[in-house]
């Protein structure tokens, strides 16, 4: 496919420009990943460094903020909303809710990829109980899991990490895409998933009741979206061994990016529907993996419509065993 396509995302009916002849700048992976001076608070030993933890993936008897971890999730210590505010009137909101950061791994590697599938299952576990503790409570309209790898992604640190940031109202983008689904009278992934299993061009891997595919209108190079083949809202209460699957796929796509790539700039973005949401039924779980290897620039504000210059066919086949 060499001639620009218009392709609609039909699950937030945006368009996506595919254009594979626009000439390729010089891909930001090729520049330092990022890179850190001095002391890194993620680091084993440094557990001073960080808010003290809310939870951790921790060794038999190591005491808390203390060595002997495998993940832990601590406190932003610039977190982007408080935990409790003075009521507010007008037609603003406190921004009140939870930032935290989910510390990967106890070494100072910017991927935790290459600890293998194993850590990826305990990491996953460890984010989701967090998740679906706040995800419970109605006072967080909203909980997004994500990560930010790479400077191009807006990261600030090099030690791999993600971070779960909660508000308290339901965020737009989420709310019409439920609304989308109410309206269409029929879940847009379920649709999507079928038609994508039915075409295999996309495909990557199907497995335990989970596929991971590069969406027919993917927005960004690499694109790969994970999710149930059948429709389930919540990824953070999705069944124990789902929820492993999800691990498992993640981790082999991610690992088979970083092989292909090199460390590449990317977001990991986790969505589905707030627990006590109306509309609640009508999302569908994913994971949806970003490589953010092309810019978003003033075409893409004007128009809300991303350029992306890797058809998703080829970036299958790239994925693909
Ligand atoms: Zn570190
Ligand atoms: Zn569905």
């Amino acid at each position: 496919m060499r001639q620009p396509e218009l392709r609609q995302d039909t699950v937030e009916g945006r368009w996506v420009l595919i254009s594979p002849g626009r000439a390729m700048r010089p891909m930001p992976h090729d520049e330092p990943f990022l890179t850190d001076e001095g002391a890194c608070p993620f680091c084993e030993g440094n557990e001073q460094a960080t808010p003290p933890e809310k939870v951790a993936w921790r060794l038999p008897h190591s005491p808390a903020d203390g060595p002997g971890w495998r993940a832990r999730i601590v406190p932003n210590r610039y977190p982007a909303v408080v935990q409790t505010a003075i009521p507010l009137s007008g037609p603003q909101v406190a921004a009140v809710g939870t930032h935290e950061v989910v510390v990967e791994c106890p070494g100072h590697r910017a991927s935790s990829v290459g600890l293998g599938a194993a850590h990826w299952h305990g990491l996953m576990r460890l984010a989701r109980d967090r998740v679906a503790g706040m995800s419970g409570d109605p006072a967080h309209g909203w909980v997004q899991l994500f990560k930010n790898a790479g400077g191009a992604a807006g990261a600030s640190l090099l030690h791999a990490h993600m971070q779960i940031l909660s508000v308290p109202v339901v965020p737009h983008r989420v709310e019409s895409m439920l609304e989308r689904a109410r309206d269409l009278g029929h879940c847009p992934v379920c649709r999507m998933v079928e038609w994508e299993r039915s075409e295999k061009t996309r495909m990557v891997a199907e497995e335990g009741g989970l596929v991971a595919f590069c969406p027919f209108a993917s927005g960004f190079p690499h694109e790969v979206w994970i999710c149930p083949v059948g429709h389930q809202s919540h990824w953070e209460t999705t069944p124990e061994a789902t929820l492993q699957k999800m691990a498992d796929l993640l981790w082999r796509v991610l690992a088979r990016l970083e092989e292909r790539l090199g460390l590449f700039p990317h977001n990991l973005v986790w969505q589905g529907a707030p627990r006590h949401h109306p509309l609640a039924g009508h999302g569908h779980w994913m994971v949806r993996v970003l490589p953010r290897l092309n810019g978003i620039a003033g075409f893409e504000w004007g128009t809300g419509m991303l350029i992306n210059t890797v058809p998703p066919e080829e970036a299958a086949g790239m994925l693909a065993d």
